[in-house]
């Protein structure tokens, strides 16, 4: 067994990162997603670009959630000439593609960022190493739908999100 890498707060990383630990899901999913982009490009007569297949390809090997600093840090180690300029460009394509989706913001306002999936999940955000988890919990779930209910709202969509400090930090 590989040792669990840990994060700077001292937490073994999470292994959510599912297409990173198999290059075959990581694969399929790449072209799922450049298949999706190119439909859209292709409909808005945008040019095709190589720079955002790049873009793609760090995403799905290296950051599942990423701030965009985080992103042009994994995008200068694989691809050195890609500048923050163009990187600052395209993402709001990806968005607008539906290929990304915005998700909650760091305590400092800057937005995450994450590939748009079907299944849905909520975030906790780490205060101290600033990565971002995943959870999916049902209660809480249905207390949101009732507590909708009980003001007569049919509950459409929401984002819950938990800014917390690590119980990690320190202790290593
Ligand atoms: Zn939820
Ligand atoms: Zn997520």
């Amino acid at each position: 067994m590989t040792q669990r890498q840990l994060l700077p707060c001292g937490r073994p990383a999470p292994e959510v990162d599912k297409a990173k630990s198999n290059k075959k899901d990581a694969r399929e999913l790449l072209q799922k997603i450049t298949e999706n982009l190119d439909q859209f490009v292709a409909q808005k007569n945008l040019n095709r670009s190589e720079v955002r297949n790049k873009i793609l390809e760090t995403i799905v090997y290296e950051a599942r959630h990423f701030r965009a600093p985080d992103l042009l840090e994994h995008l200068h180690r694989r691809y050195p000439d890609v500048g923050k300029a163009t990187l600052y460009r395209n993402l709001p394509v990806l968005v607008e593609s539906g290929v990304l989706q915005e998700g909650p913001t760091d305590s400092d306002g800057q937005v995450y960022y994450e590939l748009t999936e079907d299944e849905h999940h909520d975030h906790i955000v780490c205060m101290d190493c600033h990565k971002i988890f995943e959870y999916q919990d049902d209660l809480i779930e249905k207390r949101q739908e009732e507590l909708a209910a009980g003001m007569n709202f049919h509950l459409k969509n929401h984002r819950h999100v938990i800014y917390a400090t690590c119980q990690y930090k320190n202790k290593n």
